[in-house]
């Protein structure tokens, strides 16, 4: 069957995450975004295993399911129309390693994927060991990645580990400041182990392809939600068998017929896109800073050198290249931003959900809203701007404000719109 799941998202027991962070309003959001597969997140978190033994059950494909109708104190969620059978979830989680290795403090994460609650059971029996897994339910260890993944493959080899958003500045594979040159140099001859890697929300796959080295790995894109309103924000679409052995094959032999795209931020959006100082309110292109040697322009300190130049740092390409057995990818915009942009409000007012919901409920999902919707069918529902701006997203025609420093940047839709026109809108990318 054709799926869209979403790997990587943290539960309530997770630092800075929304306390609705619970199984009941993952489903009901999932279903409203259009998920099928939605990650439980923090397995290794005691209460939270707790409460996934509780809520959920096993549905026998590797996957677990709300054992009752899920419900919600949300009004908006009221009418959602939402059965056990329609989210399934995967039991996943993401764990913190910061150790030393050749001389140098390196800080990467890892998302960790597992075929049944056994696997899991084994695997925090082990951590616990190492490490505390009740302080946060993304657990910070000081192990070294290639020993995790020795650990791994000897208690339970059907769990897959992936890479977490492999080119933010901070915890990350080739992050500007704690990471690696190579995947080799982090899991040296474990590396085998790994075939996936999440490109994060501030790359997208055609950035990822200008490495060489990556062309055998698969690129996935989750949303690594800290709220439920943020699922799905990246995902993947499968059309394969609905089943953890189903999942893991598609990814494993990255066949476009299989594991047909990705949903994906504009990666300008993300918080990591270009380089800059967040105190200063510097934002610089990797080509300024590197004239500068990464010092800002404002108070002369070093700035922080974002996923974009750390790309072009190890790239071997020129954007454009093809390389074989590529999944391709779709730039999206949530449809809340777009529906306040629309109404020249923010994207999280309720008046820019109201339209949102609107959309989700009439054409089945936010992502169908979204993706498949046509264009004359959108345009049916009110106001004629959200649909202009649908419009505008899938043909990627908006001006990006990138993210620096830890700051979100900006996608404008109607900015290059002259007032009145319907003309479309003048291509403004930097
Ligand atoms: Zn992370
Ligand atoms: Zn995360
Ligand atoms: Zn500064």
């Amino acid at each position: 069957m054709k799926f869209v799941a979403d790997l990587h998202i943290h539960s309530k027991f997770s630092r800075a995450t929304s306390r609705d962070m619970t199984y009941d309003s993952l489903a009901l959001w999932a279903k409203i975004k259009g998920l099928h597969l939605v990650a439980t997140g923090d397995f290794t978190h005691p209460e939270w295993l707790f409460l996934t033994r509780e809520k959920l059950e096993s549905t026998g494909n590797g996957f677990l399911r709300l054992k009752s109708r899920p419900q919600s104190e949300d009004p908006r969620l009221a009418d959602v129309n939402c059965s056990p059978d329609d989210v399934s979830f995967i039991l996943s989680s993401e764990i913190s390693f910061i150790y030393s290795k050749r001389g140098r403090v390196r800080k990467i994460h890892l998302i960790v994927l597992a075929p049944d609650l056994e696997s899991v059971e084994r695997l925090n029996g082990r951590l616990e060991g190492l490490g505390n897994l009740r302080s946060d339910g993304r657990p910070i260890l000081g192990l070294d990645a290639k020993i995790f993944l020795k650990i791994v493959a000897d208690l339970c080899p059907q769990c897959v580990v992936i890479p977490a958003h492999i080119w933010t500045p901070w915890f990350s594979l080739f992050g500007a400041n704690s990471g690696f040159d190579a995947i080799e140099e982090c899991f040296e001859e474990m590396t085998p182990f790994i075939f996936a890697l999440e490109t994060g929300l501030s790359s997208d796959p055609s950035m990822n392809w200008r490495l060489s080295a990556l062309d055998k790995y698969t690129l996935v894109s989750n949303s690594d939600a800290h709220s439920p309103s943020r699922l799905g924000r990246e995902a993947n679409v499968f059309q394969t068998e609905f089943s953890y052995a189903g999942l893991v094959d598609a990814l494993r032999k990255r066949d476009p017929e299989k594991f047909l795209h990705t949903v994906e931020f504009f990666p300008e959006e993300g918080k990591y896109h270009f380089d800059g100082h967040r105190k200063c309110g510097v934002v610089l292109s990797p080509e300024e800073s590197r004239r500068r040697n990464d010092l800002c322009p404002k108070c002369g300190k070093k700035m922080t050198v974002g996923v974009l130049h750390r790309v072009l740092d190890l790239a071997d390409r020129e954007p454009g290249v093809s390389a074989a057995h590529r999944i391709p990818f779709k730039n999206l915009i949530p449809l809340n931003e777009i529906a306040g942009e629309a109404l020249g409000k923010s994207g999280d007012c309720q008046a820019a959900w109201d339209i949102a919901f609107r959309f989700a409920r009439e054409f089945g999902s936010e992502l169908a809203a979204l993706i498949d919707a046509p264009l004359d069918d959108l345009r049916r529902i009110p106001p004629e701007s959200v649909s202009r701006g649908i419009e505008l997203m899938r043909k990627g025609l908006v001006e990006v404000h990138p993210g620096y420093d830890g700051e979100y940047g900006r996608i404008r839709l109607f900015a290059a719109e002259p007032a009145g026109d319907q003309a479309p809108g003048q291509l403004t990318l930097f």
